[in-house]
């Protein structure tokens, strides 16, 4: 039988990048996957397309991660749906980059909505469903421990409360069996960062290996977590850098 085998899990920001990888990953591992996306629909759908052709169960939900009730919504159709959640990887982000002097009011608050507000009402509206052994795994980033240069203030603030929001959210449902873990990850090759695109030389002779990480990188770490092998892990962050912050 496959690890996830039974579970339920939702991902939030599914239709490319790490989103799309850890979907088709716990896909893979046996369980039934809804996820979430802004605007990709075909995209969106040719994920679920693969995740259906390899034999799994997927469910798409457009749902805007700045809207608040879009997002809780997407927990309570996927629980209807599925009849249960029992991970929920929160991993829809955006990265709004500047100096201090020029960023708005608005930027800051969409940032904190998409990256940080959205995690807390996901993670508060799927613990609602969750019984023990639950998982919430939320996409940090290794910036929060090391920031490699100007122009990060609202991307390593958001993400930086990620980590906190992580500890806290342990304390209160590990009397429930639900693990909460956050993964801090270094330069991973997606839209967002592309390998090949301006973030490369400031980052890349920052990590000790010498190159970005895959988005499977990032999936086989989620799967680790959602699986057995994260049984006795909560209420942390795991960093997966390429040494980016050692
Ligand atoms: P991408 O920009 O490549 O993909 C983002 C995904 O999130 C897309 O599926 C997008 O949907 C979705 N999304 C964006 N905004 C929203 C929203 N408001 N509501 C719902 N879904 C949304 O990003 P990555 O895969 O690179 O990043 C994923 C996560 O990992 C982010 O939280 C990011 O901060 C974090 N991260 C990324 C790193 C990197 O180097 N790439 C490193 C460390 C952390 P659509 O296609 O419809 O726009």
């Amino acid at each position: 039988m496959k690890p996830l085998t039974g579970k339920v899990a939702l991902v939030t920001g599914a239709s490319r990048g790490i989103g799309a990888a850890v979907a088709r990953r716990l896909a893979a591992d046996g369980a039934a996957v809804a996820f979430t996306y802004l605007t990709s629909h075909e995209a969106a759908s040719a994920v679920a397309k693969e995740i259906d052709a390899a034999g799994g169960r997927a469910l798409v939900i457009q749902a805007d991660s700045e809207d608040p009730e879009a997002i809780v919504a997407a927990v309570e159709q996927t629980a209807r749906h599925f009849g249960r959640i029992d991970i929920l990887v929160n991993n829809a982000g955006i990265v709004v980059g500047g100096m201090l002097e020029d960023l708005t009011t608005e930027q800051a608050d969409r940032m904190w909505a998409v990256d940080v507000r959205a995690v807390f009402l996901a993670s508060q509206a799927a613990a609602r469903h969750m019984g023990p052994g639950g998982r919430i795994i939320s996409i940090g980033s290794a910036l929060t421990e090391r920031v490699p240069g100007p122009g990060f203030t609202l991307y390593v603030m958001c993400k930086a409360a990620l980590n906190g929001l992580t500890k806290a959210m342990a304390r209160d449902l590990g009397p429930r069996g639900i693990r909460v873990s956050v993964i801090n990850g270094g330069p991973i090759d997606t839209d967002m960062n592309p390998a090949d695109g301006p973030g490369d030389a400031l980052l890349t002779p920052l990590t000790t290996l010498g190159r970005y990480g895959s988005v499977d990188d990032m999936a086989a770490l989620v799967s680790y977590l959602a699986g057995e092998g994260g049984d006795y892990i909560t209420g942390t962050a795991i960093t997966l850098d390429g040494g980016f912050a050692a």
